[in-house]
């Protein structure tokens, strides 16, 4: 490998070892860039890796909440705004109890790399809390939103840091953070925050716009096949917001959603999670707060199986769509001993290294990175920034068209990118690629710091 590229690895490792989750996305992403770096000598006088990998600015608070029974909790909030070279930090907030500086990093720099391929104008930035919204009343999270907001507000704005949801920080948790920073600043800035209702500035189509363009981006993956997506069947994870997007579209395009999976385990459901019933049901099982998905199995009668994850079930199409590190070797081994040959990665890094490596290796397998295919949610959140500060509302239609451009744009530029550097049909390393050619070049205009 190109001695500056894996100095900056190994130099990382060192660093951070007691960050896995930032050591393993610096090592997915800074391997595929060697034809790049090869090429551009410049890179490694101005130490152009070395500021990538770092955080411009990352900063915890302390958030102090009231629970309903009159105790008081302290949780640590994170800010980790990772680079600015293409646009204010954008990117979202989660609240979950494993939250720590090594998962707001790697979740920083994925969004990084992502935020470019969008094609639009948003840096890369990530936020959250260690705080268990499990099972947490409505005024619970209402105050811990307050809270939250009260320590942030004076770092983000709408040319700053727009910070947006993600795993645990759906509409009503945005709302609430967005009144808190109403109620702070005095003003009415709704392009600080995106993945608002559509009362206050929300976009149409934010809600549905991270599984709508992953099957878009999937659409294309299958063209280039030369296969129709119609009659295929899906294996994803989680329940959320993302795998609800996957089940409402591919449904409409003719394909069906056969697994779900929670904490507790996943549920199989051979008839596809396809008539508006089922569909709606995983929004009720999502606000419940319970975060088991067992809750389908025992209101649709289908399988439950407790404690697994749904990759051994046989399926065209495997996308997972829960968290980080859901597919290791084990899991990627029965994928490929099932012979599907669409892996088509959702969620944030959802593969270990090493598993990624696995699967990429199958010759009859086609493996697409999380950070083009979930792009869609991020690039619909720049056009609600757009209608923001232009004090405009687009149609569903106009915003779907434009999400459904982007996603073909996306796919478009990674395949050139991985072609243009004789790596051949490889949409990891094209993703790659194409999202750091523009952070470089910005940062190579803007001189060196
Ligand atoms: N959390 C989402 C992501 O990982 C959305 C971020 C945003 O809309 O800013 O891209």
């Amino acid at each position: 490998m190109n001695t500056y590229i894996s100095s900056v690895i190994n130099g990382v490792k060192q660093k951070y070892a007691h960050q896995p989750e930032f050591c393993q996305t610096v090592e997915e992403v800074l391997s595929s860039l060697e034809p790049v770096v090869e090429r551009h000598p410049e890179y490694e006088k101005v130490d152009l890796l070395g500021r990538m990998v770092e955080p411009e600015r990352m900063f915890t608070f302390r958030v102090v909440w009231e629970d309903d029974n009159g105790n008081w909790h302290t949780n640590t909030g994170y800010r980790c705004q990772f680079n600015g070279a293409i646009g204010p930090y954008k990117g979202g907030i989660r609240f979950q109890k494993n939250v720590n500086p090594s998962i707001m990093k790697f979740l920083g720099f994925e969004q990084t790399f992502k935020n470019s391929l969008t094609g639009l104008p948003i840096g890369g930035g990530k936020g959250g809390s260690d705080f268990d919204p499990t099972g947490r009343s409505d005024s619970e999270i209402m105050r811990f939103c307050q809270s939250f907001m009260q320590a942030l507000y004076r770092y983000i704005g709408p040319d700053t840091d727009v910070p947006a949801g993600d795993m645990g920080v759906g509409g009503r948790e945005i709302g609430y953070l967005f009144g808190e920073y109403r109620r702070l600043k005095g003003k009415f800035e709704n392009g600080v925050l995106t993945g608002k209702g559509f009362s206050y500035g929300g976009s149409l189509i934010r809600p549905e716009a991270t599984g709508y363009g992953a099957v878009y981006y999937l659409e294309n993956v299958l063209k280039d096949d030369g296969q129709d997506i119609k009659g295929k069947t899906i294996a994803c994870a989680g329940f959320g917001n993302v795998t609800w997007g996957i089940c409402r579209k591919a449904v409409e395009l003719g394909a069906k959603v056969v697994t779900l999976s929670g904490p507790d385990g996943y549920v199989y459901d051979p008839a596809g999670v396809c008539t508006p019933e089922k569909i709606d049901f995983l929004v009720a099982m999502r606000a419940s707060g319970r975060n088991k998905v067992k809750d389908y199995a025992d209101k649709f009668g289908v399988e439950f199986h407790e404690g697994e994850k749904p990759w051994g079930v046989k399926v065209d199409i495997c996308m997972p769509s829960a968290m980080q590190n859901d597919v290791h070797l084990e899991e990627a081994k029965k994928i490929a001993a099932n012979n599907v040959r669409y892996y088509i990665e959702v969620a944030n890094m959802p593969t270990t290294n090493e598993a990624l490596r696995f699967l990429m290796e199958q010759p009859d397998m086609i493996v697409a990175p999380s950070k083009a295919v979930n792009a869609g949610g991020v690039a619909t959140s720049a056009l609600e920034m757009s209608q923001n500060s232009e004090r405009l509302v687009w149609t569903a239609e106009e915003v779907d068209n434009q999400l459904h451009n982007i996603m073909n744009t996306i796919y478009k530029n990674s395949v050139d990118a991985a072609m243009r550097n004789d790596l051949g049909y490889n949409l990891v390393a094209g993703a790659n690629i194409a999202g750091f050619e523009r952070v470089a070049d910005a940062m190579m205009q803007q001189g060196v710091f």
